[in-house]
């Protein structure tokens, strides 16, 4: 991965900008910061402000674990396109997948309520999005336990789900579910953008990272180095310097 802000990772990005170029997003630890309660987490004034200018002259999209339902309580700026559940949640995703999903998940928990006799273990918690479940544990004491014993729940389940990790969070999909890369690639194919700028901060977006697209231009929040992802800003709040330049630029575009 290279720096995003050093002087030939910026003229790429400057020129990609300017250019018919979708500007995606992830929410969680990217457009807002990580709190220990997922439900209080929220865009800041400021980069909620800079959203809407951008909005004014490109396509937004946020793509977020989160469902759609979710996404639209908390986000406070309503971008051109909601992608919830890791991808499932799409614009191109059938009732018919979505009803099935909702099947599934609801047989995930019902076999879960039955291991755990309506007490998940202490300090996880198990949030239940619709069309995929997550287990949190970011308040266990013991987090590799924590991990253990959830892992343990999750082998017993029928049909065994696809897992996602991410940051403390164990999500589980239906097998076959649309991943963030996939639905991307769907929307991208189905329009008259030539790219996408990408931004997102966990495993969860390393589907997109790993992408082989040249259409693609991939930014993680954060140097981790076994990430796919191209280019790397260094912390959340490194996020309004991405929009500020992004906008500049799309005052110069004839787009
Ligand atoms: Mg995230």
């Amino acid at each position: 991965m290279k720096a995003l802000f050093s002087p030939h990772s910026l003229r790429h990005l400057q020129s990609l900008a300017r250019n018919r170029t979708l500007f995606a997003f992830d929410f969680d630890g990217t457009l807002a910061q990580i709190r220990r309660r997922p439900s209080d987490a929220r865009l800041n004034r400021t980069t909620e402000s800079l959203l809407r200018t951008l909005s004014k002259s490109a396509p937004i999209a946020i793509i977020s674990g989160r469902s759609v339902k979710d996404l639209r309580k908390t986000l406070t700026f309503h971008p051109d396109i909601l992608i919830g559940s890791h991808g499932l949640e799409s614009p191109q995703a059938s009732q018919s997948s979505l009803q099935c999903a909702r099947r599934t998940c609801k047989g995930w928990k019902q076999q879960l309520k039955r291991q755990l006799k309506g007490f998940p273990p202490c300090g996880i918690e198990l949030e239940d999005k619709s069309y995929s479940l997550a287990f949190h544990y970011r308040r266990a004491r013991n987090r590799r336990w924590a991990r253990c014993r959830i892992s343990d729940l999750i082998s017993q389940l029928t049909p065994a789900p696809k897992q996602i990790t991410g940051k403390c969070v164990i999500n589980l999909m239906p097998a076959g579910a649309l991943n963030k890369a996939e639905a991307l690639l769907h929307l991208l194919n189905r329009s008259r953008w030539n790219a996408v700028i990408y931004v997102g901060d966990d495993d969860t977006d390393e589907d997109v990272f790993n992408l082989r697209d040249k259409r693609f231009f991939t930014v993680r929040v954060g140097a981790g180095s076994s990430s796919q992802a191209k280019y790397f800003i260094r912390k959340q709040s490194d996020i309004d310097r991405l929009l500020r330049i992004v906008i500049t630029n799309r005052k110069q575009s004839v787009y």
